[in-house]
């Protein structure tokens, strides 16, 4: 197959994670004889940096054209003064409206192997699989913004529309799974979130009578996440309480970089990047764990490219280098740790 993907590295250790999932790209095209053209485009501060935008017209025109986008990660100090005008976190946020991707899908598996890597027990952990679905495109980030002299004012709302094709997205992705769907709100206090509960009670009802409804409201699953993850299968939520509760849980997995994220809209285009920002206390020093975007990886051959076989080599690949004990300093020991270079190299061996 012949496909044109957007490289996007971005800032901080955006970059380091990248070239790794570039060289895995590359690895795969030739073992598998397809040809991925990969474009890398300035984006977030470096392309600030550049040319004043954090999401240029030449890159934005490239991932409108492209079958795919792989992002790294944006952000840092050098970009947060509280009085800039323009901020790499614009460009994602741009970006994210432009290419239509209004469901973040970030699935959250416990390898085995690190069972002993998260701060919680490992009979907590042991067999957790589930897969988050949070809106994107909608809510207090994209709403409103306004400040006087003594206020500040950030506007939520949210459309019966924007509400009913999320939710048929994560009810589809709960029938391939354990049928069971929970939706977090926070129904009792926000007025947005009762419309929420309300498209999702009917919609499930009218459209997905197999699949197992439960409402649940955010600071509740806040707590149950970490008291008994096993119990989730799919959940759904809106954009920033999905933001808050996905960090929550990549706690489960050990480390917040090791976890895939996809961004999809209506057709099979998509946005892929680990959920991880652009850690600027590790950037440059060659350390930064690459698995979880080697893993965005697979998650864009299987949705972008339909290379299915492709997708699960390239996770097994990384299970196996797992297993085999190739751990950058976030999940290993110290002096036992692997740099990203090595765990990149760990998993071409295995491909
Ligand atoms: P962060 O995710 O960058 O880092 C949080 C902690 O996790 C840090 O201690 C970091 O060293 C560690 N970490 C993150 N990724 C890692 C990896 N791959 N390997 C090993 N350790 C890793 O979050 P932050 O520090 O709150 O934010 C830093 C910058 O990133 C900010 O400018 C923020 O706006 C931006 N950010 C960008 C994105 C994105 O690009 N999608 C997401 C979140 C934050």
């Amino acid at each position: 197959m012949k496909a044109h993907i957007a490289v996007l590295p971005g800032d901080g250790i955006g970059p380091e994670v990248m070239a790794e999932g570039m060289r895995c790209l590359r690895a795969l095209a030739e073992r598998h004889g397809h040809t991925f053209t990969l474009t890398e485009l300035p984006f977030g501060g470096a392309a600030i940096d550049l040319t004043g935008n954090p999401l240029p017209d030449e890159t934005l025109r490239a991932c409108l054209a492209a079958d795919a986008v792989l992002l790294g990660a944006i952000g840092g100090p050098k970009w947060s003064a509280p009085q800039a005008k323009v901020r790499p976190e614009q460009g994602l946020l741009g970006l994210r409206r432009a290419l239509g991707v209004y469901a973040n899908l970030r699935p959250v598996r416990v390898h085995p192997a690190l069972l002993g890597a998260s701060t919680l027990k490992p009979e907590i952990l042991k067999g957790v699989d589930l897969m988050f679905v949070r809106e994107l495109t909608g809510g207090i980030y994209f709403g409103d913004k306004r400040r006087e002299a003594g206020s500040a004012t950030d506007v939520c709302t949210y459309t019966v529309a924007e509400i009913e094709r999320i939710v048929r997205s994560a009810a589809r992705l709960a029938q391939q799974r354990r049928h069971k769907l929970v939706s977090i709100d926070k129904a009792n206090v926000l007025e947005t979130s009762r419309l929420w509960r309300e498209v999702t009670t009917r919609l499930m009802r009218e459209e997905f009578p197999d699949v197992t409804l439960e409402h649940m409201l955010v600071d509740s699953a806040a707590m149950h996440l970490i008291r008994r993850p096993r119990d989730f299968d799919v959940l759904v939520t809106e954009n920033m309480f999905g933001d808050i509760l996905t960090d929550e849980a990549s706690m489960l997995a050990g480390s917040l970089g090791l976890l895939p994220s996809a961004s999809l809209g209506e057709g099979r285009r998509g946005l892929y990047e680990p959920i991880h920002g652009s850690a600027p206390d590790i950037a440059g020093r060659g350390i930064a764990n690459p698995y979880g975007t080697l893993l965005s990886v697979a998650l864009l051959l299987r949705h972008s490219l339909t290379l299915a076989a492709e997708a699960d080599a390239l996770e097994k690949a990384v299970s196996e280098a797992i297993i085999a004990g190739a751990l950058t300093p976030d999940l290993a020991g110290a002096g036992q740790a692997v740099t990203t270079q090595e765990a990149g190299d760990a998993v071409l061996k295995r491909l």
